[in-house]
């Protein structure tokens, strides 16, 4: 059945490497039974719950949970049991959904819909996910490490630890709400520990808690105060470890693991995410998250080893609309803060940026001068401009005319981003008492600048886009699945190895295994056997806004020519053109077709 087809999937080995959760995780689960789940979860339903829907015609719409958006660009398809964004991308059946809402892997996914609908788990089969063993190990091999750790900070050999913590001004309570800890200065500490547990070599490198050099294990963490991190329900998914002293790399995170990406986690999220204040700190580094909640801003969070990045917004967003940026002013914190901003901009939130004089980081700025000081900074935190217009402002103020015309062109060259009249007018005026030239003259200094600007970048873009996006492939898939009956006619010309794009040629397959299997392929069904990424990339191919205009008529021709030629043909974008010109053919025979209707009635 399609059972063969699924086990051709990624190998176990890349699913572990890139914390993969493809097909591979699907043979978890019988077909039957997530079947019975995919059908007792109406996608209408379950989306509603997350989204507000409205119908329209045969779907419904709504405001994309996933971008921002003011004009909803988010539909979901109850024939197809379907959801696809025209906006952002995502896209497939009701479970990835969830997967995606509830931030779940493919098997957590399921047993969620499944407990939604009331439907029993099947019992979990140990030989069968290897995936999801490791994981539970990993889980498990952190909560033990996380608790060693703990103990060493507290016992004799953390005794340096403890003082250096201290010394940081930090309380025993706060030490023990982040649950901080100590890793000893031994190669083996850790490897012992875990492997007095039970564990295997093979999992505890994976875990990332050690590591194999020339066919030995050593500990990844020695001799450093150390720092576990939470996933949103409180498990310890990860360890980062500062050196005490002047030792180097000062910070070392835990790496890539089956349960942990530094890209979809956020330090002390767990807790921030509790908060009653209608907004979240984002801060460079746990120390000063650390130190924030100390001093009772417990609505604070870090990145953890990587910059902060698309995803990480797209986290925050679930929790609140406004951040407020409270990274070093230092010049890579200045970098930094405008690379967020963009960030957290284009994902539709208020950002607004701390600045504060006399200490380097929140943490020096709140030792040297308390919360309050650090409560007022946030109360006259700034907007993305103001705070573009205040790095470029000169220390000393203007001392000369060419440094206020310096200034000037640099303040018009953030002003041209900004396309909102209002706002506009708020930032020009602010800019023309800064450099006492006159409003006007900067007002059309930046409409200006917005012309040279809007030459770049054709206006049709998106349009162009989405043209390129539609390939012949997509158009032949699309067809075949909404009419199968075509199937057996392309079945005899076109085979899987015509199709260039991988994922195309993927679909074209599961197609011809369902029917094979006897099965009525569906949309929901095909889609429901790939990843997240490649259905996203399906839903759009199956959720097309505007149907393919008689696609059929260029059907046939096609195959005529594959008759004639005697030849394969592969598909590509290089039959767009042809295409194209068809579309715009049928559609000019459709109003004409339309206008002889309206004269015959
Ligand atoms: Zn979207």
């Amino acid at each position: 059945m399609c059972r063969i087809l699924l086990m051709k999937e990624p190998n176990g080995r890349n699913c572990l490497a890139n914390g993969e959760k493809g097909a591979w995780c699907r043979l978890y689960f019988e077909e039957e039974f997530l079947n019975e789940v995919k059908e007792k979860n109406d996608i209408v339903d379950v989306v509603s719950s997350y989204v507000n829907l409205k119908r329209s015609g045969n779907r419904y719409i709504g405001l994309c949970p996933f971008h921002s958006e003011k004009t909803p660009s988010f539909f979901v398809n109850p024939g197809m049991q379907l959801y696809h964004c025209f906006g952002c991308g995502a896209g497939g059946t009701v479970i990835h959904f969830i997967e995606h809402i509830e931030n779940l892997d493919f098997v957590e996914a399921v047993k969620f819909l499944a407990q939604r609908a009331g439907i029993p788990l099947p019992e979990e089969k140990d030989e069968v996910s290897e995936f999801t063993r490791l994981k539970r190990n990993i889980r498990e091999m952190n909560k033990i490490a996380g608790r060693t750790y703990f103990r060493c900070l507290n016992s004799e050999t953390g005794r340096g630890a403890l003082s250096y913590l201290r010394g940081r001004g930090l309380s025993d309570d706060t030490i023990k709400t982040y649950g901080l800890g100590y890793a000893p200065n031994e190669w083996n500490f850790m490897y012992r520990t875990l492997k007095q547990n039970g564990f295997s070599d093979e999992d505890i490198v994976k875990s990332g808690l050690c590591l194999m050099k020339n066919g030995r294990i050593f500990d990844f963490f020695r001799d450093r105060v150390i720092f576990p991190v939470m996933d949103l329900r409180g498990n310890v998914i990860a360890f980062g470890g500062r050196v005490m002293g002047d030792g180097l790399p000062k910070y070392l995170n835990t790496g890539e693991t089956p349960i942990f990406s530094k890209r979809q986690n956020l330090f002390s999220l767990n807790l921030a995410k509790n908060t009653s204040e209608d907004y979240m700190i984002l801060a460079e580094g746990y120390m000063d998250v650390i130190a924030l909640y100390q001093a009772g801003f417990q609505n604070a969070v870090a990145s953890l080893g990587t910059a902060f990045c698309e995803d990480h917004s797209r986290l925050l967003k679930r929790f609140t609309n406004r951040v407020i940026i409270s990274f070093d002013s230092d010049g890579a914190g200045q970098n930094a803060t405008r690379k967020a901003v963009d960030i957290l901009k284009k994902d539709g939130l208020q950002v607004r940026i701390l600045k504060y004089s006399g200490a380097k980081d929140p943490d020096e700025l709140i030792k040297k001068f308390g919360p309050e000081a650090y409560r007022t900074a946030i109360a006259s935190s700034l907007s993305g401009v103001d705070y573009e217009l205040s790095t470029i402002y000169p220390k000393g103020g203007f001392s000369d005319d060419e440094e206020r015309i310096e200034y000037t062109k640099k303040a018009i060259g953030i002003l041209k981003n900004i396309y909102n009249k209002l706002e506009l007018e708020v930032y020009a005026k602010k800019v023309a008492e800064i450099t006492k030239i006159s409003y006007d003259s900067i007002l059309a200094q930046v409409k200006q600048a917005q012309k040279h600007k809007k030459l770049e970048t054709p206006v049709d873009i998106a349009e162009m886009a989405m043209l390129r996006k539609k390939s012949v492939s997509q158009s032949l898939l699309k067809l075949v699945v909404e009419n199968p009956s075509y199937f057996p006619k392309i079945r005899e010309k076109i085979k899987a190895e015509h199709f260039r794009e991988e994922l195309h040629k993927k679909i074209y397959e599961i197609f011809c295994e369902l029917t094979d299997a006897s099965q009525k392929p569906d949309v929901a069904m095909i889609i429901g056997k790939l990843n997240r990424e490649e259905a996203k990339t399906a839903s759009e191919i199956f959720m097309e806004k505007e149907p393919f205009l008689d696609f059929h008529i260029y059907l046939d021709s096609l195959l005529q020519k594959i008759e004639n030629e005697a030849e394969t043909v592969s598909f590509s974008d290089d039959d767009r053109d042809d295409m194209l010109k068809l579309l715009e053919y049928t559609k000019k025979l459709k109003q004409r077709n339309d206008k002889n209707d309206k004269k015959d009635s």
